[in-house]
């Protein structure tokens, strides 16, 4: 019988990813670092106390390769994203652009939860944090980052159809807006990593009979 909780969280290189591998290793997780250079990934894991996994999400073989590498899996945290496009508008916003957010932001965390699956299934208490955002609310709509706002806003509609899907599993899906944090994305003035990433660390560590299906901040309600 295993006692360690296993837990993969991407683009947990630096930022808000970083601090949730260190939070959760210092619970005792065993946690999975993945990152889409290997260096980084090393380099990290080893600052924190996790294992290194290269991957990059918009990588069908690198989803693969971890696919095949992780037998069971209890928590998966999907934290990479990019593409803040400050000042863009929807209006005129390059669909290029738009597309490259969603690879990595939508169909990135989709296809590494689809991979993942099994290992989720055969770990003992699944939960998968999507990492999203309060301005992909549809209630507040109009941020001017449209290309990151309707990648996220997705990931939002990813994640109530997840959690409908794998209730029957014990599988909790939950979205999580980490505040406004200072990291290379947030810029300065937002507040410091170990907040943002509490509100990620509470929703990987739910009990089982927490929440599904929620969008939350700070294990507080957000609407849709
Ligand atoms: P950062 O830009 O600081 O870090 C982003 C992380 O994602 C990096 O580790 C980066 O890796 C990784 N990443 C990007 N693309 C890929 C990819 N294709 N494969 C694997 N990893 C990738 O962002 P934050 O830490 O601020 O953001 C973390 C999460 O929080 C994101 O989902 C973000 O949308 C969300 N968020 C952040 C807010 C904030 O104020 N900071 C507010 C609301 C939500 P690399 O080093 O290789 O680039």
């Amino acid at each position: 019988e295993r006692d360690v909780t296993v837990t993969l969280v991407t683009g947990g290189n630096r930022g808000i990813g970083l601090e949730v591998c260190r939070q959760l290793a210092a619970r005792g997780h065993e946690v999975l670092l993945g990152a889409r250079s290997p260096q980084a990934a090393e380099r990290a894991a080893q600052e924190v106390g996790a294992t290194p996994l290269r991957l990059d999400v918009t990588s069908a073989e690198d989803i693969e390769a971890a696919a095949a590498r992780i037998e069971h899996l209890d928590v998966l945290v999907n934290n990479a994203a990019i593409t803040y496009d400050t000042w863009q508008r929807a209006v005129t916003a390059d669909l290029d652009v738009v597309r490259e957010a969603a690879e990595t932001n939508l169909y990135g965390p989709w296809r590494l939860t689809q991979a993942l699956l099994p290992a989720l299934r055969r770990g003992r208490h699944g939960r998968i944090v999507n990492v999203s955002s309060e301005i992909a609310s549809l209630a507040g709509m109009g941020g001017g980052t449209p290309a990151y706002t309707a990648s996220k806003t997705a990931l939002n509609a990813l994640t109530r159809m997840l959690a409908a899907e794998l209730r029957a599993d014990g599988v909790l899906v939950n979205a999580i807006c980490p505040g406004w944090v200072a990291t290379d994305m947030g810029g300065p003035g937002g507040r410091p990593v170990a907040d943002g990433a509490a509100g990620i660390v509470w929703a990987a560590t739910l009990p089982d009979d927490g929440p599904t299906g929620g969008f939350f901040r700070d294990g507080r309600p957000l609407p849709w």
